[in-house]
């Protein structure tokens, strides 16, 4: 039998998370590998390449802070850049920082069990090997599980069936295509009006409608580049102090605090600057129906004054609380319902029932399309987690532990489960933050706790039951006071996928967030298990 490779840290996934671990804990000496499923690095943007995937968070945030050189040298060419060049930038880290030696492509990670007489964790891939780890870091992403709901009939489907989440390396045309695209979520919002420039027609079919802000991308303002470049570290720490991390520019007013005048003014403003930021227009649009219903009754107008046809316009205005999904942002989304080629078809009271060999059926009518586009998301947050067999201490399995709902500390470490980290994991800010800012904030928690375990001649971390507990209950408390709870059905909650439990995943504010980490760290990890059992006499192979 030969001999499975060791390593101090095995890290699954080589998107920005995996990416910046193998650097910062090779930097640290550790010896390290990095497992990917796909032939490349980027994660979500190797993935992602559906026309009009780009970020919608300024480039110039949307990027890591981890070197100076790094971010000083880097020319972004959009105030929002698009996936070919977020990939490329990730290609580019791959390279500065030597980093691809130490992935192995193609590779999935089907099962990781902890073994209690080596204190270190086996790690199975698809190609039947076997690796051994004293530590795994998951970097395998919170949006990187497609989600394509069971229709029956779509093996009878004749046509091209794409999904936005694994788009094809070739490029697709769609020129003199009849398309139907099921989904209006980010990945909908942005696809739907290139393609509609391109097809002969195009029918979007819509479950519910999105709240979507218009993106005024642009190309990048090289004098404000040149701004935040004079003093970027700051921008960077300036941003680290809002609750998402994003240079939103929060107003600390209630939407109720002022009059109806003032309001709207506020609203036209962050209009028409675009983005994300329009949430931040008042501090309680996500804690007060009052407040929200002002934004949505904007968002409405806006709507209505945009698209002609006041049926289509009407089934495009959502009746939920704005902010509670993901918010969307655009370019050109409800200008292109006035196109002759574009058909808008609300399947909320008459769903989708079965996929045809031309087209799909709902409960009323027939419809026919010789492309077919899933752009129906993801299993966010724990998909990507729960589709590994991990088990931890006795056998038990992560699946059974997280039955109700995932449980954990930090958002990074799990009871039962030692020396496991979860970069961006549920129960940490992850998704409503600037996602690489909260990959390098957890990078960097572990490799200081890597470290100290190190130093300290300890092999094993665990989170405490009660620490775990507690901090279950905290995310859930924070959020338990928001609207995000109750204002809709989101992937936050994990109500997008049919069974999953409904609990509201992500930590809501990244700054109490990093000082609750740091706190931790200098308790000497407080709210941890730590041990210095060894089978191992020599466990830290430097590189
Ligand atoms: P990912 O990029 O998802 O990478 C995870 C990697 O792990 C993947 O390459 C996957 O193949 C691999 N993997 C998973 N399981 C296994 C396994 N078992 N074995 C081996 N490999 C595995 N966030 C923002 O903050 N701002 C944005 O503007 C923004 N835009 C987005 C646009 C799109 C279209 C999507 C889908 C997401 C967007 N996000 C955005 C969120 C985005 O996912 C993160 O910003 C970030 O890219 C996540 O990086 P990651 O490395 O954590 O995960
Ligand atoms: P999503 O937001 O979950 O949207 C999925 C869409 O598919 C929803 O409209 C959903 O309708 C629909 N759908 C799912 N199952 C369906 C069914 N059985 N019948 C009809 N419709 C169905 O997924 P996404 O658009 O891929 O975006 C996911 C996340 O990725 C975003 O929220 C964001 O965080 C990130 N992202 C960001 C950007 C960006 O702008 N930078 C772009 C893309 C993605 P329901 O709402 O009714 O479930």
């Amino acid at each position: 039998m030969t001999q499975s490779k060791k390593f101090d840290v095995a890290i699954v996934g080589a998107g920005f998370a995996g990416m910046y671990a193998l650097h910062h804990f090779h930097s640290l000496g550790f010896s390290c590998q990095v497992f990917e499923t796909a032939d490349g690095v980027g994660g979500t943007w190797y993935w992602n390449r559906y026309p009009g995937a780009r970020c919608d968070v300024d480039s110039l945030e949307y990027s890591y802070q981890f070197s100076d050189e790094l971010q000083q040298e880097w020319n972004w060419s959009e105030k929002y850049a698009p996936q070919s060049e977020i990939l490329e930038y990730a290609n580019h880290v791959a390279d500065r920082f030597d980093l691809r030696e130490n992935i192995q492509f193609n590779t999935r990670i089907i099962a990781m069990h902890w073994n209690e007489n080596s204190d270190s964790w086996v790690l199975e891939s698809n190609l039947g090997e076997n690796f051994n780890a004293k530590f795994v870091v998951m970097a395998t992403g919170c949006l990187s599980k497609p989600h394509t709901p069971i229709f029956p009939g779509i093996e009878s489907f004749t046509g091209t069936i794409l999904h936005t989440s694994s788009w094809p390396h070739r490029p697709v045309s769609f020129v003199g295509k009849n398309v139907g695209i099921i989904g209006t979520g980010s990945s909908g919002v942005q696809s739907i009006p290139i393609i509609a420039e391109e097809a002969k027609s195009l029918t979007v079919f819509q479950r519910t409608p999105c709240y979507s802000i218009p993106a005024r991308n642009r190309l990048m303002d090289k004098e404000y580049e040149e701004k935040v470049k004079a003093s970027y570290s700051k921008f960077r720490q300036e941003n680290a102090k809002l609750n998402a991390a994003i240079s939103n520019n929060p107003n600390n007013q209630s939407a109720m605090e002022v009059d109806a005048e003032e309001r709207l003014k506020t609203y036209e403003q962050r209009w028409q600057s675009g983005g994300l930021p329009f949430l931040a227009a008042f501090n309680d649009l996500n804690l007060n129906k009052e407040s929200n219903n002002t934004a949505v009754d904007f968002i409405h107008r806006k709507i209505k004054e945009t698209v002609k046809n006041p049926e289509v316009a009407n089934s495009l205005c959502p009746d939920t609380v704005v902010g509670c999904k993901r918010l969307c942002v655009d370019t050109n989304y409800y200008e292109t319902y006035n196109r002759e080629n574009v058909k808008l078809v609300d399947v909320s009271a008459t769903p989708i029932e079965e996929i045809i060999n031309d087209g799909l059926r709902t409960s009323i009518t027939k419809y026919n399309f010789d492309t077919l586009i899933f752009a129906t998301g993801f299993d966010a947050m724990t998909g990507a987690l729960l589709s590994i067999d991990i088990r931890g201490l006795d056998g038990q399995t992560l699946k059974d532990k997280w039955q109700d709902g995932p449980k954990n500390y930090l958002g990074l470490t799990i009871n039962g489960f030692p020396n496991l980290f979860t970069i961006t994991g549920p129960g940490s800010p992850s998704v409503l933050a600037n996602m690489i800012v909260a990959i390098e904030q957890h990078v960097e928690w572990v490799g200081g706790c890597l470290s100290y375990l190190r130093e300290n001649s300890l092999i094993c971390i665990e989170a405490s039951e009660e620490a775990e507990q507690t901090w279950v209950n905290r995310v859930n408390k924070i959020s338990g006071k928001t609207l995000y709870t109750t204002g809709c059905n989101s992937w936050y909650l994990g109500a997008n996928i049919p069974g999953k439990p409904r609990i509201f995943m992500p930590f809501l504010g990244y700054p109490n967030y990093v000082t609750e980490c740091k706190r931790v760290a200098e308790e000497t990890y407080e709210g941890f298990l730590l041990s210095p059992q060894a089978s191992d006499p020599k466990p830290y192979a430097k590189t």
